[in-house]
């Protein structure tokens, strides 16, 4: 069966140039371990150290503000709990938003149980925080603020520049950022963001799974406070380096940022065309996200009386890989707290489509979508 992959914000296949780069970590005299002292370990280290000047580059920073872990997540909650317990002796007090990631929401929650203060932001209609909720909320108790720079399920770009701005003006405040649906999609350099710790992660931008990496600005107050044990990634994350994903991540990071302004054009044409011609074609639709400030290659919609999962299926059993933007904890359907927090009822929340376009995607994919979705729209809502 023909098979169009249509959801590149959930992973992205593996660029056939990081494969390679990957497969060349496994084999023959590159398994050394970076922390050897002989010919092995020397050719490992080499291979961290260019991974590491890569993916500084990509984002405007310097190698050894690069620590790599286990992906965003990892990244995230290192980031988090790094801050918050070296900075307790400043304040408790936390800011994010109702439509992180998880791995943000948990790690705050998680810090609350142990007597921080959190202020999770509201957000607008489209999912953005507003400036001026963010500018109240500053408090002299704040240590720390997490924002995402872009929404994985609704595609929203937050300002995070204007934010980088106001928090420096406010105080000695740590400015972290999710950006791992933003990286590879849209430019992301630590300065012009004004940003002091920054998620990213290996699966989101052609690379292998398990793998991301945080940055840290120089001089920033952190310490790791996760994991313990040798002195890894200059004492930031213990534990021998998955050196063929951390090659494959900086492969991956180099030509995501090399690749930008022609990826960002192409898909910027299908994403556009979905925008315009969905709502022409179905009746009680909604576009989700800001109208503008949207990643290039994501859209989602609401349909309503129907259910996403169920168009999911159909659009499943047509060859087509979409998502929705309800996604269910453990099974169960619980819709998704980010559509919730953006004032969509539980009832929408569970008609939405999440389409996210990757670099092979074509015009005529999206024709073939278009054909397909009629009929399955249709029957679901027994037209
Ligand atoms: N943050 C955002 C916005 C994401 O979309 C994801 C992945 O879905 C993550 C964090 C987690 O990244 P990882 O899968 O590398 O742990």
């Amino acid at each position: 069966m023909r098979r169009i992959y249509f959801d590149h914000s959930a992973t992205t296949p593996v660029h056939p140039l990081v494969a390679e780069e990957v497969h060349r970590y496994l084999v023959g005299d590159n398994f050394g371990n970076p922390s050897s002292q002989h010919y092995y370990g020397q050719l490992a280290w080499r291979a961290l150290d260019q991974a590491r000047e890569r993916m500084a580059d990509s984002i405007g920073a310097m190698a050894e503000e690069i620590v790599f872990t286990s992906g965003g997540t990892e990244a995230s909650n290192m980031a988090i709990h790094g801050a918050a317990l070296t900075n307790r002796n400043r304040g408790t007090h936390i800011i994010t938003s109702a439509v992180e990631h998880h791995a943000t929401l948990h790690s705050v929650q998680a810090l609350a149980e142990n007597g921080y203060k959190i202020t999770v932001l509201p957000v607008d209609q489209y999912g953005m925080v507003r400036i001026e909720d963010l500018a109240t909320a500053i408090t002299d108790e704040t240590i720390l603020i997490s924002i995402m720079h872009a929404n994985n399920e609704v595609g929203t770009i937050m300002p995070i520049a204007e934010m980088g701005r106001l928090i420096k003006e406010r105080g000695d405040i740590l400015f972290h950022i999710d950006a791992v649906q933003s990286f590879g999609k849209i430019p992301v350099q630590v300065d012009e963001l004004g940003v002091d710790m920054l998620s990213v992660s290996g699966h989101k931008i052609y690379g292998p799974k398990g793998v991301g990496a945080l940055y840290v600005r120089k001089g920033t107050n952190w310490r790791p406070t996760l994991f313990y044990g040798g002195a890894q990634e200059r004492l930031r994350r213990a534990g021998t380096e998955n050196l063929p994903g951390i090659a494959g991540l900086g492969l991956a990071a180099e030509l995501a940022a090399k690749n930008l302004a022609v990826d960002n054009r192409r898909q910027m044409i299908l994403r556009d065309r979905l925008i315009k011609e969905i709502p022409e074609k179905f009746s009680q639709v909604r576009l989700i996200g800001h109208p503008v400030k949207r990643l290039p290659n994501h859209v989602s919609f609401i349909f309503e009386l129907i259910e996403g999962e169920s168009m999911l299926l159909g659009l499943d059993m047509k060859g087509i890989a979409a998502s929705t933007g309800s996604a269910c904890a453990a099974g169960s359907a619980a819709p998704s707290h980010m559509l919730q927090a953006m004032g969509i009822s539980g009832e929408l929340a569970r008609g939405s489509l999440r389409i996210s376009f990757g670099r092979d995607n074509t015009s005529e994919e999206v024709d073939y979508l278009l054909e397909v979705l009629e009929p399955i729209v249709a029957r679901l809502r027994g037209e």
